[in-house]
């Protein structure tokens, strides 16, 4: 058998499941990847990825330089990678996205000032450095209210539900006395995401907006597109990372989460947190959408044009947490698509996905009832 043609390598700092998926969403065409993770384990190195990998830690420096130099591009799958790595990196080749997206989503306070510098709407928040502050902010932005780690924190880890203000001081050490936000607790309708992808000349493909269920910090289910999403409340969205695209002459995909406050044209779009990089909320795209956010992120870090992000159908998406589905469960639905990372499952690990897809809404809700009786 002859091997494709490579017309591009894309270097990926990170060798997870995103990295994974990056690298098999371009294998049609042509595009090698290599990854850079001090795990030999990593999933982006199995079958599904066939990616190679510079066996190192992120801040190694010479790694880092070897990885910009035998790339046509360098661009990460996750958010904590050093800001002094992606600097090396610029100087000594190409990276995609912006790292000053990275640096601004890797800390909560830089991201909520960005938003609001760009008339984005967020929920009332304050910066907590000390005690003393968190007890202040508590006065200002009220109970119940989240203590969330500046730095360092996803998935809802780094992060201290306060519903008494008498306990701030357990509070604050329970999150480890580190800079934080307060941020007021949101009585949303629902959590909605956006993401878009902007190529390097700066035309932009919008996704539907979704919808995503969180239990434990933790997403479990999407559904894309949204259901009964007002076209006003779409256009927000889009003018939103429409606005943070611009803002970071981004080339890339990026993730938007919001909190739905209210319903109709009059719902507000509360954001939360941007995600500079391919995001769980639109794993969805692989067999939901005409072209997917993997595909469409590495198409643009590689300066090639963007396919389009339209949905061929209504979709669904289930994280696997901790677990496979139950032997012989997924038999009975012939019909999911089924993505397992070659990851050892762990409790609270994402191992996999499954996505369901049908022509029409009640296809779809009649696919995910039949799918929560059978394989829970
Ligand atoms: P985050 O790490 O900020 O994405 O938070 C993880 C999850 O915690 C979110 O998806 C929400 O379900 C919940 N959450 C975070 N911030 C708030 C808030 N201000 N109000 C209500 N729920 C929140």
């Amino acid at each position: 058998m002859t091997k494709p043609r490579t017309i591009g390598t894309v270097g990926i700092i990170g060798g997870g499941q995103l990295a994974q998926m990056l690298a098999s969403s371009v294998r049609h065409l042509g595009i090698k990847c290599t990854v850079l993770d001090p795990n030999p384990d990593c999933c982006a190195t199995n079958d599904l990825g066939q990616c190679d990998q510079i066996v190192a830690d992120y801040d190694d420096e010479q790694a880092l330089i070897k990885l910009a130099k035998s790339c046509d591009v360098v661009t990460y799958e996750f958010e904590n990678v050093p800001g002094q790595g992606a600097a090396l990196i610029a100087g000594h080749g190409s990276i995609h996205p912006n790292p000053a997206a990275l640096s601004t989503s890797q800390d909560r306070l830089s991201e909520r000032a960005m938003f609001k510098d760009l008339g984005i709407p967020v929920p009332p928040f304050a910066q907590v450095d000390s005690l003393d502050q968190l007890i202040q902010s508590l006065e200002q932005v009220g109970a119940p209210s989240i203590l969330k780690a500046r730095t360092l924190g996803y998935d809802g880890k780094g992060q201290v539900l306060i519903s008494d203000p008498t306990k701030a001081a357990q509070a604050w050490d329970t999150l480890g006395k580190v800079p934080a936000i307060l941020d007021g607790f949101i009585e949303f309708t629902r959590e909605l995401s956006i993401i878009a992808t902007r190529s390097v000349d700066g035309h932009i493909e919008y996704y539907p907006l979704s919808e995503n269920i969180h239990r434990g910090g933790i997403l479990r289910l999407t559904k894309a597109p949204a259901r009964q999403v007002h076209k006003a409340v779409e256009e927000k969205a889009r003018d939103s990372v429409k606005k943070i695209l611009e803002h970071f002459e981004y080339a890339g995909t990026l993730a938007v989460e919001f909190f739905q406050v209210g319903q109709g044209a009059d719902a507000k779009l509360l954001a939360n947190e941007i995600a500079p990089r391919v995001h769980n909320t639109g794993h969805w795209t692989i067999e939901g959408a005409k072209t997917s956010q993997f595909e469409n992120h590495m198409r643009a870090v590689l300066g090639m044009e963007l396919g389009s992000a339209e949905p061929t159908g209504h979709s669904a998406m289930i994280n696997l947490i901790g677990n496979e589905p139950r032997a012989g469960s997924m038999e009975a639905m012939p019909n999911a698509n089924i993505h397992l990372y070659g990851k050892e499952p762990r409790p609270g690990r994402k191992i996999g996905h499954i996505t369901l897809n049908a022509p029409s809404e009640s296809e779809l809700d009649a696919m995910l009832e039949r799918f929560t009786r059978i394989v829970g």
